[in-house]
């Protein structure tokens, strides 16, 4: 039985509006750049909510003033990359990257964005990733999982300016449990552009490694999903769950 058919869910590519919360300014797009802009070409509503300011991805070169001036060079590279993937709406919130925030504080500006954005779906990085051990990504992952579980629940987050809402479905991508995979042949070149624009991050000696190795993972999904060592092009997978799998709900492993 799968729970999401049950459920009457659409399709990830059939969604409308679609939310994408990314721990640091570049995950969205290492992720889910070539489904985002698959969404966006058919005339879904794709937003971006960022969770940290990417102080902190300076790696060995980082000072006090380099992390401030980096926050602002990654807004800008953060704005670019959406606009190439179609990405309408940005919201951030600004939490230290790597810093002393907690998942509550994120779940509540979370519940307060859903309500206002009212996805159908939202994205995000696998909290449960077995080896996942970023900070940022883990509080960022439980904090959407937690926020969609209640965003609907007026005693635990009275409502604001707006009503609660039930938000049906998740999708986990850079997960180790994919169950619904997407290809993103068409726009693998436009996904490779959209990382490019995190020029801070990607625009140094590592990039034609990385590079390579990002198409090599996304051409082995493709062989993988369509069970075809021959296969050629390229995919993303995603874990997706309703978001009644969220809670009490043992077999959403195997879903
Ligand atoms: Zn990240």
């Amino acid at each position: 039985m799968n729970i999401r058919q049950v459920l009457g869910l659409p399709e990830v590519l059939e969604a409308k509006r679609v939310v994408c919360v990314q721990p640091h300014p570049d995950d969205n797009e290492v992720g889910a750049g070539g489904t985002i802009k698959t969404l966006t070409s058919k005339g879904c509503e794709v937003a971006y909510i960022t969770v940290t300011d990417g102080r902190a991805g300076a790696g060995a070169g980082g000072t006090a003033v380099v992390a401030d001036e980096l926050v602002t060079t990654r807004r800008a590279e953060r704005m670019h990359a959406g606009a190439i993937l179609g990405v309408g709406v940005q919201e951030e919130l600004g939490f230290p990257d790597g810093g002393d925030y907690t998942i509550e504080d994120v779940t509540a500006r979370l519940v307060a964005l859903f309500r206002r954005l009212k996805p159908e779906i939202v994205m995000t990085v696998d909290p449960w990733m077995p080896y996942e051990a970023h900070p940022d990504h883990i509080k960022t992952g439980l904090a959407v999982a937690r926020a969609l579980q209640f965003c609907n629940n007026a005693i635990l987050f009275p409502p604001g300016d707006q009503p609660p809402c039930e938000i049906p479905q998740v999708a986990f991508y850079g997960t180790s449990y994919p169950n619904t995979w997407v290809e993103v042949t068409p726009y693998w070149e436009t996904k490779m552009s959209s990382l490019l624009a995190h020029k801070s991050q990607f625009d140094n000696e590592e990039w034609p490694l990385l590079s390579m190795y990002f198409g090599y993972a996304a051409q082995e999904l493709w062989r993988q999903y369509r069970k075809d060592p021959e296969a050629t092009g390229y995919a993303e997978a995603f874990k997706v769950l309703a978001t009644r799998q969220l809670h009490f709900f043992p077999t959403a492993l195997y879903d």
